[in-house]
Order: C-alpha cells, then sequence, then structure tokens
C-alpha cells in the first residue's frame, strides 16, 4: 500500500514514541461500496453507515490532529484509511480474520502506545484483532458495543472527543476551513457594462475587479493570490507599485480588496520554471510579502518539471529535457529556500503567515519533504507543481500527504494548514476536502469562460457547462482579413456582426426571435472558422436558446447582461462570464448554497 514499508512510514510510526499519543480507529470494511473508477483512498470506497460518519465527520471538522484510521478488508488486510485501493467484491470471514491476525497485531505494535483506540467492527472481524489488549493499555481501547446504531453513535461521541484543531490565518477562526483563494492577473472589467448599442459618451466608466463587482459579501472567493512574478513580469497591482516606498495598505487598497478577503503572496514559480534559478532568494520574498501587507506568504519555489521551453542561440523557443539530477537539485533548492525563508521570517518577526512550498517528483518525495517541513517548524504547508499531474496522481499524492500528516502531529495539539497550488479537478474536488486540504487556488473556472471550445458558462446549480455564441469583434484583423478572403467588404462585416448584436439584444425566448440569432450568427460567426471545422456550434446555441440558462443564475453579473453572458465576445463579457463561473464554483459546488 501507499508508502508502507518506506524509511518515512517506519520513521513515524511510533515506537520511538514513549508518550502515549494519536488517536486510533478500527473499522471493518464494509459489503456496501460506491462505484469507484481506478484507485481511490479507501476512505472513499466504502459506503457503510460508518463509514459515512466518519466521512461526514471529517468534512465538518477536518482531521484531529493525530488520528489514525485503519481498516480491516477481506482483500487487502489491513489498511489505512488512505490508501489507494480499487472496488472489489469479497467479504471477510472468521477464517480469514484468524489467518490475518498476526499481521494486524504486528501493524497495531508498529503504531506504539496510543491516547485512545475506538475499534468498531462485526463480531466476524474480531478474530483479526484478538491479543489487542496486550498492545495497547486496556484502559484506553474503546470496543463499541451493540446493534450497528448504537455503535455508529458510540463512535460518533468518540470522535468528537477528539481534540480538533488545525493551524489557522488570521482572521478565519479556528474551525474546519476549505479556502478558495483567486489568483489575480489583472482579470477586471469595465464598469458599467455597455451594449454596443448604447450610447456611452458622458458615462464615467471605472475598472473594477470580481470582488467589486459582486460587492465584499457576495465576493466568490475568500482571498486573492498575488504573485510577485507581476513584479518582472508587468502585469498585476504589484508591478504598478514601487517595492521601496510603497506602504503595507497600498496593495489592497490599489486593488480594492475587502477587509475579509485574505491577500496571499506567491512566487509565481511557472512563470520563472524555465530559468536555472527563482528569480528572488527567501530573505528577499519575505521582505516584499511583508512590505507589501500580505496576510500569507509562501516559500521560494523551484518546479522540477521533466521538460522546460527555452530560448536557443537563434531565440527560437525549444524544448529541452531536464535530467533526474537536475530535477532533484530544483526539489532540494526549494526545501532550503523554505528553511532559510522561515528562519528570516522569524528574524524579523515578519507578520504574515509563512507558507512553506513543497515540490517533489513522485509520491514519495512529496512526502518525504512534508517530514522535513515539519521538522523546519511550518504549520502551514502547500504542495506545488501539480498542475501538470493527472487527477490519479494528485490524489494518491494528497492521500499519502495526508497519512503523513496524521503520523507526524500525534504529539501535537494542532494540525497543518494545507494548500493545493493551482488545483481545481471537478472530480475529486470533494476528496481533497476529505483529505483535510485546508485551502486551494485556481482560475480555470475563470479561463473557460473564453478558453474552452464549448465549455464557457456554468449552469447556475454547477450541474453542467454552456457553450457561448460567437460575435467576433468586426474590426479585429483575424476577421476582416476571413472576410476580406470571402469578399465581404468591411461596411458589410460591420452590418452582419450589428444584426447578430441586434437579435441577441432583442431576444425574447419567441420561436422567431430564436431563428433571427441562429440565422445571424450562424451567416457571420463562422467566418472565424479554423479549417475543417464543422459548425458543430449549430445544436449547442440552440441550446443555450432554449435552456436561457442566464435566467435562472441569481449572480450580479447575470442580472446585469442577461443574454449578453453568454456572448463569446471581446473581455467585457468573457470575464464577467468567467466572474459567473466563479461565483457558481464558490456557491454551488464548493458550498453547495
Ligand atoms: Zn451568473
Amino acid at each position: 500500500m501507499v508508502e508502507s514499508g518506506s524509511k518515512h512510514t517506519a520513521r513515524t510510526e511510533a515506537p520511538s514514541l514513549i508518550r502515549r499519543a494519536g488517536y486510533l480507529l478500527v473499522l471493518g470494511c464494509s459489503s456496501r461500496k460506491r462505484q469507484v473508477k481506478g484507485r481511490v483512498p479507501a476512505l472513499e470506497l466504502y459506503d457503510g453507515v460508518n463509514f459515512r460518519v466518519v466521512r461526514a465527520f471529517l468534512n465538518q471538522h477536518g482531521w484531529p490532529p493525530g488520528l489514525c484510521i485503519k481498516i480491516l478488508s477481506a482483500k487487502y488486510g489491513l489498511i489505512e484509511a488512505t490508501d489507494q485501493v480499487e472496488h472489489y467484491d469479497q467479504r471477510l470471514d472468521q477464517a480469514t480474520a484468524y489467518n490475518i491476525n498476526s499481521k494486524v497485531m504486528e501493524s497495531f505494535a508498529n503504531f506504539g502506545e496510543a491516547a485512545s483506540v475506538f475499534v468498531n467492527l462485526g463480531k466476524d472481524y474480531l478474530p483479526a484483532i484478538k491479543g489487542i489488549e496486550h498492545l495497547f493499555d486496556k484502559k484506553r481501547i474503546v470496543h463499541a458495543v451493540g446493534g450497528i446504531g448504537r455503535k455508529m453513535a458510540q463512535m460518533k461521541q468518540w470522535l468528537n472527543s477528539l481534540p480538533s484543531k488545525t493551524a489557522t490565518l488570521p482572521g478565519v477562526g479556528s474551525g474546519r476551513h476549505y479556502l478558495y483563494f483567486f489568483p489575480d492577473w489583472d482579470d477586471y472589467v469595465t464598469e458599467p457594462f455597455l451594449h454596443e448599442t448604447e450610447n456611452e459618451s458622458g458615462l464615467e466608466k471605472t475598472k473594477q475587479y470580481a470582488h467589486e463587482v459582486f460587492g465584499a459579501d457576495a465576493t466568490p472567493y475568500d482571498g486573492m493570490l498575488v504573485s510577485l512574478a507581476q513584479l518582472y513580469t508587468g502585469k498585476g497591482a504589484l508591478s504598478r507599485l514601487k517595492a521601496d516606498t510603497v506602504k503595507k495598505t497600498d496593495l489592497r487598497k490599489a486593488m480594492k480588496i475587502p477587509e475579509r478577503l485574505l491577500l496571499f503572496g506567491d512566487c509565481g514559480a511557472f512563470s520563472y520554471a524555465s530559468k536555472d534559478k527563482p528569480p528572488f532568494t527567501p530573505e528577499e520574498a519575505a521582505s516584499l510579502y511583508h512590505r507589501f501587507g500580505f496576510d500569507v506568504g509562501a516559500s521560494v519555489d523551484h518546479i522540477p518539471l521533466a521538460e522546460i521551453v527555452i530560448k536557443n542561440d537563434k531565440g527560437e523557443l525549444v524544448r529541452q529535457v531536464l535530467t533526474k539530477s537536475k530535477r532533484r537539485c530544483r526539489m532540494q533548492l526549494t526545501a532550503q529556500n523554505a528553511e532559510a525563508f522561515l528562519a528570516t521570517c522569524k528574524r524579523h518577526r515578519y507578520k504574515f503567515v509563512p507558507v512553506g512550498v513543497i515540490q517533489g517528483l513522485n509520491t514519495e518525495s512529496y512526502v518525504h519533504y512534508v517530514h522535513e517541513y515539519l521538522d523546519m517548524g511550518y504549520q502551514h504547508i502547500a504542495l506545488g507543481g501539480l498542475v501538470p499531474k493527472p487527477d490519479s496522481e494528485i490524489l494518491a499524492i494528497c492521500s499519502a500527504v495526508r497519512q503523513a500528516i496524521q503520523n507526524r502531529t500525534r504529539i501535537e495539539k494542532e494540525n497543518v494548514w494545507l494548500h493545493l497550488f493551482g488545483i481545481l479537478r471537478p472530480m475529486i474536488q470533494p476528496s481533497f476536502r476529505l483529505l483535510g486540504v485546508s485551502s486551494f487556488d485556481s482560475a480555470s473556472y475563470l479561463r473557460k469562460a473564453w478558453l474552452r471550445s464549448d465549455q464557457n458558462y456554468l449552469a447556475a446549480d454547477g450541474s453542467r457547462w454552456y457553450s457561448s455564441i460567437r460575435v467576433p469583434l468586426s474590426s479585429s484583423k483575424r476577421l476582416k482579413e476571413a472576410a476580406k478572403e470571402k469578399n465581404i467588404s468591411e461596411e458589410r462585416l460591420s452590418e452582419m456582426e450589428m444584426r447578430c448584436l441586434l437579435a441577441l439584444n432583442n431576444f425574447d425566448g419567441s420561436h422567431k426571435a430564436h431563428l433571427e440569432v441562429m440565422e445571424s450568427v450562424n451567416n457571420y460567426g463562422p467566418l472565424l472558422q479554423r479549417r475543417g471545422e464543422d459548425n458543430h456550434f449549430f445544436e449547442k446555441y440552440n441550446q443555450l436558446l432554449n435552456d436561457r440558462p442566464w435566467e435562472k443564475c441569481h449572480c450580479e453579473v447575470c442580472r446585469n447582461l442577461g443574454i449578453d453572458i453568454v456572448v463569446f465576445r471581446g473581455a467585457g463579457r468573457n470575464k464577467r462570464r468567467g466572474f459567473h463561473n466563479t461565483w457558481v464554483l464558490y456557491n454551488k459546488i464548493l458550498r453547495g448554497h
């Protein structure tokens, strides 16, 4: 199973612990299982009532420090709740339970003295733990008794009696958190929104970030992630401030960030992934976070990518493979930087919360560095470099990291804050929450508004994606060229464009209006089609006009824009559609309101 037998497991399984520490929950596998694809954490596979209770508890309260959940499985023997397993159909009978007894005892012996052990097993499973009272202090073992309902209630009570604190962030309280940070790359819109048919003369226009458009109370994120990379890329609010003379409140002021939102700084490691070294030393990064008034600051990492893109002597972009040793050097540099970063934060008594960013090559190396960072004294850690990895690998890494953290926090009063950089994976997002991830950031729902060809608008209930209706700007170079090729004059081109905009503006759901939109848009939009591309939008536009999903959304931008929110055209509409997607993500998918 994941990490079993590795030196880290050996190091943290508790023979070295003299104190009674950690909480052990022993559960039997349930025949009722979820229909899962591939390997998932065991905790997610079983669907018996006990597992539902444990999952609900973890989702609501997070992982108590030092809680280890072990499951007796008919197929796998004694496994950790975080081990990756596949669906199977096998029941544990008494004979098998007898057979695995010695292995189970060995695993319990390796656990060391526990502060409390809770056993919730059916009678067929009991032979597997025969002799448990010789390994743990009898007074500290609680056996669930009675029918399944009573047993479940006792387990709930036991779980509720465990310490449940996790290291926190400024102003967010000490409860369970699953915070969403919105990365900033100058994603603002010009307010008010003006339709092409409206007269804009004399109107005062302002640039507004999503938190200004929605207002402080309805902002669909808990904080903003601002990258120090803005300082040299020339994009973003940081690039417009002077680090030497800046006041601590200037960045918040410039971005009009409401008090309740956290300001999280990172180094933007993907922006310098092709360079040999990060552009900042840990001391410089810490000093910048301090001067710009960040609440949270990430250490300086360097992604150990398998391949980078660099400029050759002729100035052409070419791919370059990074050797294993170079990749390892980047991981080590990341860890050295983390250590120096924490030291400098302590030395200068900076007020922001330091977050140690871990880079790894595989599950083992991420776990290795979790131990190192906790040794350094970090209470907040983040996993970087996950973005190019497939869901299954990310899930395996997060599960193993959780297991490592649980082993390590057996003597702690507080658990560790865990952040995932750049990760939003709809299919496994609930698993992240279950695995005790405290926060993440991603701009993918914002960017889907204009980057994906047929998934641009998220339904108000988060259940499906819609395409958007393409009405490109007639003034764009590409469209002008496409029109010229088809002998369409510029004047005719802008007439065609205006016909689309008017048809959309006049759309009232009637059959006639529907046809007019379809006809005008299908005459005009496909001019820009890439070669070999069918007009596959026809069906999708029909669906949009039939469903009218914007009418079902109560977010500020949909209420203001109406049908224009599903029109693919320029930043005014596209970014607002991204704001809407972010709003649905936050309110419906993450919070389930
Ligand atoms: Zn909306």
